[in-house]
């Protein structure tokens, strides 16, 4: 998959931790491939699952940071639409992400859905604290949250979604964010975008994304690909050459 992508032009390349347990794993195939960087975090659909304990958890995140492929730290954030985990589990466990990225320097992935306004609020509440890098992964809100990341020079992370039918008022967002904050991605193996949408996604497609992109800003497909490149290397100064 890796190789497909690389042919296609993709040359960097993030992979996300969602649980504790498959961290080493997602390292170890980080460490072996040129251009793949991965993040450390638990996604919210486990916060808490793995019964690690604050101290415990924070000190996960300080050895992961110290990797020099891990770049990031999440999936973190909140989902109100699955509640797989009670949701002060998952507040708990994204103000947990957010203060240990701030202490280790690392930017977020934020993952939400169905839980703007409190993600609108512990975004602020860590960065009354201090700076912080975030990026909305996936991004799918409302121009409420669009307008709320603009302000706050947070990146928006977009991906298949965008080449969906119904997706207008997407678009229209992706059409009027500023360009030095906008990231691709495929949230492999899920949302393949049109003309794969059904299939397990693969990195190889970010270029249906990137071309979408270029047709909804009257840009071209090789200046999408040159921006966001320089996007992930500002967001993500780790994994920059
Ligand atoms: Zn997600």
């Amino acid at each position: 998959l890796v190789e497909e992508a690389r042919a296609a032009g993709v040359t960097r390349f993030l992979t996300i931790a969602t649980q504790h347990k498959e961290f080493a794993d997602t390292l170890e195939f980080s460490q072996q491939q040129q251009g793949v960087f991965c993040t450390y975090g638990i996604h919210p659909h486990h916060a808490g699952e793995e019964g690690l304990s604050d101290l415990e958890l924070s000190k996960e995140i300080e050895q992961a940071a110290a990797e020099p492929e891990v770049i990031g730290l999440g999936e973190t954030g909140l989902d109100y639409h699955y509640n797989h985990a009670p949701k002060v589990a998952q507040q708990h466990s994204f103000e947990l992400h957010l203060k240990m990225a701030q202490q280790v320097g690392l930017p977020v992935v934020v993952h939400t859905r169905e839980a703007e306004e409190d993600t609108m609020r512990l975004i602020d509440r860590a960065l009354k604290r201090g700076p912080l890098t975030l990026v909305l992964h996936c991004f799918t809100g409302s121009s409420t949250l669009a307008d709320f990341a603009v302000e706050r020079g947070i990146f928006f992370g977009l991906g298949g979604v965008l080449t969906f039918k119904k997706s207008d008022a997407l678009r229209a967002i992706a059409a009027r964010i500023p360009e030095n904050l906008i990231l691709l991605e495929t949230d492999s193996p899920y949302l393949a975008p049109i003309p794969c949408r059904g299939k397990p996604n693969r990195p190889a497609w970010l270029t249906h994304i990137a071309t979408c992109l270029a047709n909804v800003r009257d840009m071209s497909t090789g200046e999408i690909a040159r921006i966001t490149t320089e996007n992930f290397e500002r967001a993500f100064p780790k994994g920059g050459e």
